[in-house]
Parts: structure tokens; sequence; C-alpha cells
């Protein structure tokens, strides 16, 4: 009983600290109120948004983890580093901005994807909360949020069907 629970809160903490991953990368927003350019190294998608922040994120999250099995540990780590790098894919997916340094801080280049599907979302809420917001809402559910709920489901109708065949196995092993 006391193991499930502690597994329950395992979850709730990996899932706090996954979503916690997938938005720390625009912390980078405070640039903006520093004075720094957009276009700098630690502008707006600049070094917070590089594969070595999503794997130092991930490192960090992984501190928050009481886990001692090493499998588990770099499961986790996958997880918290795909929701940050997910973070960097999706806004080099959007059509505005100057794109994103993924070698930040090797190389500053700006990359896009070939494919922009995402409507960039203004940086001012003043303007976000116009007919534009709601273009990009509605990009947003078609191209991150509807994805994302598929995913959720296949992934939990997978566990189902493992622990069905666990229990079926159990049945028969008697
Ligand atoms: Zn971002």
């Amino acid at each position: 009983m006391s193991s499930t629970i502690s597994q329950k809160q395992q979850w709730l903490k990996v899932g706090i600290l996954t979503v916690f991953c997938s938005i720390a990368p625009d912390i980078d927003v405070i640039s903006f109120r520093l004075g720094i350019p957009y276009q700098h190294w630690l502008g707006h998608r600049g070094l917070s948004h590089s594969i070595i922040f999503a794997a130092l994120l991930g490192l960090i999250a992984l501190l928050f983890i009481s886990e001692k099995s090493v499998k588990r540990k770099c499961l986790y780590f996958c997880v918290f580093f795909a929701s940050g790098f997910l973070h960097d894919i999706l806004d080099a997916m959007t059509n505005g901005g100057l794109g994103v340094a993924f070698f930040s801080p090797f190389s500053d280049t700006r990359y896009f994807l070939p494919w922009q599907p995402i409507v960039v979302s203004p940086l001012s809420i003043r303007r976000f909360l116009t007919l534009r917001g709601w273009g990009v809402i509605k990009s947003e559910l078609i191209w991150v949020i509807l994805p994302s709920l598929c995913f959720m489901a296949m992934v939990a109708l997978y566990r189902s069907k493992k622990i069905l065949y666990r229990k079926y196995r159990g049945l028969i092993n008697r």
C-alpha cells in the first residue's frame, strides 16, 4: 500500500518536473526586460533553447528524484531532456522570430525546421488578447495539444494492455 502511494508521489513529481522542463526554456523572456537583444546568445531562443540547456535541465530535474535504479534514472533523464528539447523543436516550427540556437554556446546560428505550421505567439499579453492570440491558440491546439493528447492516449492504452496481459498471465500460471 505505502509503496503504491510513494510510487504515485514519484509519478506526480516526475510529471511536475516534466512540465517544468518543458516551459523552463522560455525563462529567457526576461532578457527583453534586461535589454538583451533578441539575437544575442542570451536573448530569446538563444542558450536556454539549446540542446546543452535541455540536458542541463534534465540533470537538475533528476536531483529532485529519489531513485536507486540507474535504468529508471536514465529513463527519467530522457523524459526530462525530451520535454525541454521538444519545446525547442516546436519553437523551430513556428512562423516567426529569429529561430532557435540549438547549438549554443558553441554556435549562435539560429535554426528553423523546414516545416513551420505553428503560428508564433506575440510576446506581449496585450497583443495576445487580440484576434492574433486566437489564431495562436487554434494553431497550438492543432499542432501541439492534439498530438500530445493522442500520444498520452496511446501510452495509456499500451500500459492498460500490459497490465491486462500480466493479470491474464497470472491467471494462467495459477
Ligand atoms: Zn521557447
